[in-house]
């Protein structure tokens, strides 16, 4: 066992972090997580740090759950590996995928798996392309996913995704992929009311389809609620909206459950909380808690009638598609998430909990808006209170201090620009919510003297 240094030393040496500031890094040293148990973490000093994040976005039953680990243990003692290839299948995938069919929406019985969301979204790419040559409209190519959306870091995913920053390395998006706005309120709603907001960012959608053509385009793509982009809840007239631009206009939906499945919302799919019925839902996080990685693509009939029940093959496939341990570990967490009830905890207890005292945090002299829908939530930071027009000088580094003194006080909280971003387990308990809660009050108070130093 190193201490604290020798690891950081070692990790400096020989590894590449993902979306890390190497400046940064090398300035401060990583931070070593060496255990976790419901919403806590413990580092390599000893300090208990609340996990306000879930990981990324994913441990909803709570770290160091026994049920999962033994459900792996036994899988792997009877049958660690096998793949799905050519006509082969085994118990746990069988099991995973007439559980996943049981809970989505009652049109989409089918899945294909894979190991993380990024996977998830290739497949998607692929599938809504073959789709439309197998129905006869090969011309049917372009995807139009939305900016500042987040698909993943594969190159279809960095493509399908709206991320410029990403964009601008390795030469995305790959060609036939289109971006339209994202439906932002708060940062860029200008004089517009919420409502009349949401319909004219839908709106951009008739007008991309129509430059483009509306016989070329294969399929839209967006979250049900943008992540990674900063928790952008859409107004409540964009989704309705959206919805009836794509039926009219035979465009496939995929709705990316990737953050919003599993729980987040406080019902299965975060289709389901919006009313939202894609033919496409990208999966993985909260399917397995992260305990194991496992993603998949939840298929509706008509898509996979169109797809594979033509006959022939879908020439599509990874080494661990319905990995045997994976699936252990996916169905013993679904097994927690329906033996707690968490679905029904997030919607009607800890998640009008957490919300009301969160939203309450609207009040501080620093903060432009507190939003949460289920348990995933936002706080935007501003210069200036009154206005949300106002931006800090420099985007960023106020959300980046704000991160720093979270973790500092005993809370991750994620930054996204200067927006502080949080995404706790499932199981956080009422005093838990009420210290994460006090621990940001206690950032925020930080941050704002620290600027008015
Ligand atoms: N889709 C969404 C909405 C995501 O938030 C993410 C990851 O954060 C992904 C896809 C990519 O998933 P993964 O990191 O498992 O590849």
């Amino acid at each position: 066992i190193y201490p604290t240094a020798s690891l950081q030393a070692i990790d400096a040496a020989h590894h590449i972090h993902p979306f890390t500031d190497t400046k940064e890094l090398n300035e401060e040293g990583t931070r070593i997580i060496t255990r976790a148990d419901g919403v806590w973490l413990t580092d390599s000093d000893g300090n208990r740090i609340m996990d306000g994040m879930a990981g990324l976005w994913c441990v909803q039953v709570g770290h160091g759950r026994p049920e999962i680990a033994d459900a792996v243990h036994k899988q792997m003692s009877e049958l660690s590996y096998y793949n799905t290839f050519f006509k082969t299948t085994h118990p746990p995938v069988v099991a995973l995928a007439e559980k996943l069919a049981q809970l989505a929406p009652p049109h989409m019985n089918h899945v294909f798996f894979c190991s993380s969301g990024s996977e998830a979204n290739d497949t998607v790419f692929r599938m809504v392309r073959h789709y439309w040559a197998q129905m006869g409209k090969p011309e049917k190519q372009v995807i139009i996913g939305r900016w500042n959306g987040y698909h993943g870091s594969t190159v279809a995913g960095t493509s399908l995704g709206g991320m410029k920053a990403m964009h601008e390395q390795g030469n995305m998006p790959i060609p036939g992929v289109h971006h339209v706005d994202q439906p932002y309120w708060f940062g860029e709603g200008g004089d517009m009311s919420s409502d009349e907001f949401g319909i004219h960012v839908a709106r951009k959608l008739v007008q991309a389809i129509d430059e483009i053509g509306e016989d070329k385009v294969a399929a839209f793509i967006a979250e049900p609620i943008q992540g990674a982009g900063g928790v952008i809840i859409p107004p409540e007239t964009y989704w309705p909206e959206v919805k009836r631009i794509l039926k009219e206009r035979d465009i496939l939906f995929v709705a990316d459950e990737v953050i919003c499945g599993f729980g987040r919302l406080g019902t299965w799919f975060g289709s389901e909380y919006f009313g939202l019925e894609p033919d496409l839902m990208p999966i993985a996080k909260g399917l397995s808690s992260g305990y194991l990685p496992i993603g998949g693509v939840l298929v509706s009939d008509r898509v996979c009638e169109g797809l594979i029940d033509k006959g022939g093959e879908f020439y599509h496939g990874y080494t661990y598609s319905g990995h045997p341990a994976c699936a252990a570990a996916a169905l013993a967490n679904l097994e927690i998430m329906e033996s707690e009830n968490l679905i029904g905890y997030v919607a009607d207890d800890i998640g009008p909990y957490l919300q009301q005292r969160w939203k309450a945090l609207g009040d501080h002299p620093l903060v432009g808006e507190a939003r949460m829908v289920g348990l995933m939530g936002a706080i935007e930071l501003v210069p200036n209170k009154g206005d949300r027009s106002v931006k800090f000088a420099h985007e960023g580094s106020v959300g980046t201090m704000c991160r720093d003194l979270s973790f500092q006080n005993g809370l991750v909280m994620r930054a996204v620009r200067d927006s502080m971003i949080i995404s706790p387990p499932l199981v956080l308990s009422h005093e838990e919510a009420d210290l994460l809660v006090a621990t940001t009050k206690k950032t925020l108070d930080a941050t704002y003297n620290e600027l008015k130093r």
